[in-house]
């Protein structure tokens, strides 16, 4: 009898290594703003670092708009709204719109690389989902900008002028894109500020936009830091504001616009339940939870942060889990098979170790698979907490990294209990075998979206946004056109 050959050691398995390669990008030593279709320096020459956040290796500098910038670019936006974009016929809008769409395609290697390389995350990601995901939004309200009388909104809908838009890093080119595409299709023109940290890609966009011959004007993109955010926010000349990002510049915000007759959609943060009965289909789940809060290293404000089991199959559902996380790759964000990306910045970081030290010091069991950090960059690995309660700061507050808190629950109404249990209401996610079920969970759960039996799918058609500190407004389908319609 031949003995059976023993198993490959385990190095045998490692994947070799598969970068993505960078030559595709040209990054330039420095960018201005863009502005009436050009690019130009600051007003008073200030600028700023952007950093690969795996690497910590400085990749541009940037133009920091100030107040006389914001001016000169809403001036811009004003003048072709009144003009030029706002006047032209919804048919020609499209075809903008549709260039915009097809360059995005046509130039989505360099996008991703680009992304993947200002933002920390896996190529695998920018590739697969940001840049498809950017295109299909403009290709979706193309759609649009040619029936807005056939969307609802009376026979002639108007558009309200001037956008003043400020997104978050997370998704630093998509977000440009949920906020560009459906303004303009309605006839708008805007002025965007991306985040500090990530400002390379909109500044491709801005190349696009050129390239697909806008009216000066049209888009402005102005990058800065949180001053720049709010110049734009409460200039007088912005007609609406639309901001992602966190819930307490989203509260601020709100208290400038109050009482100025300024239309407001605001997108903030979550902590979302996931919520896993007995009777689902366990592995599938599994893959759901991973996906729900370490896609992107959990910087998604609906990432299902929170677990919450049923009693019955938790120790199962953890020890599946945790054998799942040990074969999540962490690294350079440029390899293609990299699971686990770079946290975007130093202070994201140090947010995310304060959160899980207070978890730790509150008595929940932190669990983190063997997984070795590269020495520069800013990295951390999934981790898990079990035994976590209600009154957790890791229960209740946004982590907004590669973070799962594990609760359990008992019965149904319990588990609708504990997920509703929290200021935010932007998604949830249910894992169970019975349609009735999913139906009576998704009455019941607070949330602006709930995913059954999967997790963190994204259409433009579908609205998306929240309830409670999560925000208010819909961005994505119809309903996305509402935010840019007077009336
Ligand atoms: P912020 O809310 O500070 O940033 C979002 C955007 O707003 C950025 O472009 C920022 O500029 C700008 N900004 C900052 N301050 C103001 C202001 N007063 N007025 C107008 N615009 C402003 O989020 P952070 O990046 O600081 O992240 C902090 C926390 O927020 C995260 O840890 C996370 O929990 C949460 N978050 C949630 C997001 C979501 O999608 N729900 C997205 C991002 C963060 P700048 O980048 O220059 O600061």
């Amino acid at each position: 009898m031949v003995d059976a050959a023993p198993p490959a050691p385990e190095s045998a398995w490692e994947y070799a290594p598969a970068p993505e390669s960078r030559e595709i990008v040209s990054i330039a030593p420095g960018y201005g703003l863009f502005i009436n279709g050009e690019f130009t320096p600051a007003a008073d020459g200030k600028h700023f670092t952007t950093l690969n956040p795996a690497t910590e290796e400085p990749l541009a500098e940037v133009a920091e708009a100030g107040e006389r910038d914001v001016d000169r670019a809403v001036a811009a936006a004003r003048t072709a709204f009144q003009r030029t974009w706002g006047p032209m016929p919804g048919t020609d809008r499209a075809k903008y719109l549709y260039r915009i769409a097809r360059a995005i395609q046509e130039r989505a290697r360099e996008f991703a690389v680009l992304e993947s390389l200002d933002n920390g995350k896996p190529i695998k990601e920018s590739r697969d989902v940001d840049v498809p995901l950017a295109a299909a939004h403009f290709f979706y309200y193309a759609g649009w900008a040619d029936k807005l009388e056939h969307a609802g909104f009376g026979p002639q809908p108007r558009p309200l002028g001037v956008a003043g838009q400020v997104i978050p890093w997370n998704f630093p080119l998509l977000m440009a894109a949920w906020k560009l595409a459906p303004a303009l299709a309605a006839g708008n023109t805007c002025v965007l500020k991306p985040a500090e940290t990530t400002p390379l890609t909109a500044l491709l966009l801005a190349e696009v936009i050129q390239q697909a011959g806008l009216p000066p004007g049209t888009v402005n993109i102005l990058t800065g830091d949180g001053a720049t955010g709010q110049a734009l926010v409460s200039h007088p000349g912005v007609d609406k504001i639309a901001f992602t990002g966190s819930t307490e510049v989203g509260k601020e915000i709100l208290r400038a616009v109050a009482g100025t007759g300024r239309k407001l959609t605001l997108e903030l943060g979550g902590k979302a339940a996931n919520v896993v009965f007995d009777d689902a289909p366990l592995d599938q789940a599994v893959e759901g939870i991973v996906n729900g809060i370490f896609f992107n290293q959990g910087h998604v404000c609906c990432a299902g942060s929170r677990l919450l089991v049923q009693e019955s199959v938790a120790d199962m559902v953890l020890d599946r889990l945790k054998r799942r996380l040990g074969t999540l790759r962490l690294g350079d964000p440029l390899d293609k098979n990299t699971d686990i990306g770079a946290i975007n910045s130093r202070q994201q970081l140090d947010k995310i170790e304060q959160l899980t030290a207070a978890g730790e010091a509150e008595g929940a069991q932190r669990w983190s698979p063997p997984c070795l950090l590269p020495t520069a960059g800013y990295w951390f690995p999934p981790t898990v907490f079990s035994g976590v309660s209600q009154s957790h700061r890791i229960a209740r507050e946004e982590i907004f990294g590669p973070v799962l808190s594990v609760l359990t629950f008992r019965t149904p109404e319990e588990a609708v209990a504990k997920a509703n249990n929290t200021p935010y209401g932007l998604s949830a996610g249910v894992w169970t075998d019975k349609g009735s079920r999913i139906l009576w969970m998704t009455q019941r759960l607070r949330a602006g979206v709930v995913w059954a039996n999967t997790y963190n799918r994204f259409d433009p058609a579908s609205p998306f946004g929240g309830y409670r500190e999560s925000g208010f407004g819909r961005e994505g389908g119809r309903h996305g056109l509402a935010a840019y319609i007077d009336g």
